[in-house]
């Protein structure tokens, strides 16, 4: 089977991340960029990045809304007058429908994230359509579309998984720069490592989660966001950067 392990293969090692994703079965062996053949790019509605030659970037929130971190950010996007993609999971959905609708309500595009945050390759067919559409349907309750993005937990998706997507007329969606933030790193140590790294079409991957250590990465907004803009970045929607629709 084709799995999708999206980190580097240290990070499969440390005991930290293995104990809070559940991941038992790590082939240490497995590390970005060689997981996966690169033609599901052609085949499917997939992509990693946005494309080179535009000064955009997009920023991607996964695993909201939650009633803490998702207040902050939106309060800084405001702020910076920058826009972002927020990856949300059914259940907290249903546990903070008002911040669903003030993602929303400020110019912001949702994506699906599946419900409980499964990992997708080791679920049923049926069980992962249900994931998909039980959020869609929460999504579309609260505000008024069925979301074009998806992107799968950990980024694990089988092929056969990925071509049921693209049949749904979803785009799913990786991550070209990921901030790894859910190790509780400092808004520094985050900052430096997007400046570092961040190119013309980025995708970067930051969480908004409960009992995660996030501050540090809500505070790096306060850096990233404006330092870039002085480059003359645009931060868009993942939609605005694909030219496409935020719903389906
Ligand atoms: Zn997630």
């Amino acid at each position: 089977m084709n799995y999708f392990y999206p980190y580097p293969t240290y990070l499969y090692n440390d005991l930290r991340y293995r104990k809070s994703y559940g991941y038992d079965d790590i082939n240490p062996f497995l590390s970005r960029g060689v997981w996966t053949p690169f033609t599901w790019v052609e085949k499917y509605h997939y992509a990693f990045s946005g494309p080179f030659d535009q000064a955009a970037i997009a920023l991607t929130f996964d695993d909201g809304p939650d009633p803490i971190f998702t207040p902050h950010i939106l309060d800084k996007l405001k702020t910076y007058g920058a826009q972002a993609t927020f990856f949300l999971l059914g259940e907290n959905i249903e546990k903070f429908p008002d911040i669903v609708k003030r993602i929303a309500a400020e110019g912001h595009v949702i994506g699906n994230h599946t419900y409980a945050h499964p990992n997708l390759p080791q679920v049923s067919d049926e069980d992962y359509h249900q994931q998909i559409q039980k959020t869609d349907a929460l999504i579309e309750q609260l505000v008024g579309y069925k979301p074009k993005f998806f992107r799968p937990p950990y980024g694990a998706i089988r092929e056969d998984q990925l071509q049921w997507a693209t049949e749904q007329n979803m785009m799913v969606i990786q991550w070209s720069l990921d901030t790894l933030d859910w190790q509780g790193l400092s808004a520094k140590h985050i900052t430096e490592a997007v400046m570092a790294n961040a190119l013309p079409g980025s995708i970067i991957l930051q969480h908004n989660a409960q009992g995660v250590p996030l501050q540090g990465s809500v505070d790096a907004l306060d850096q990233i966001i404006p330092q870039l803009q002085e480059k003359a970045t645009r931060f868009v929607t993942l939609p605005e950067m694909f030219h496409l629709d935020k719903a389906r």
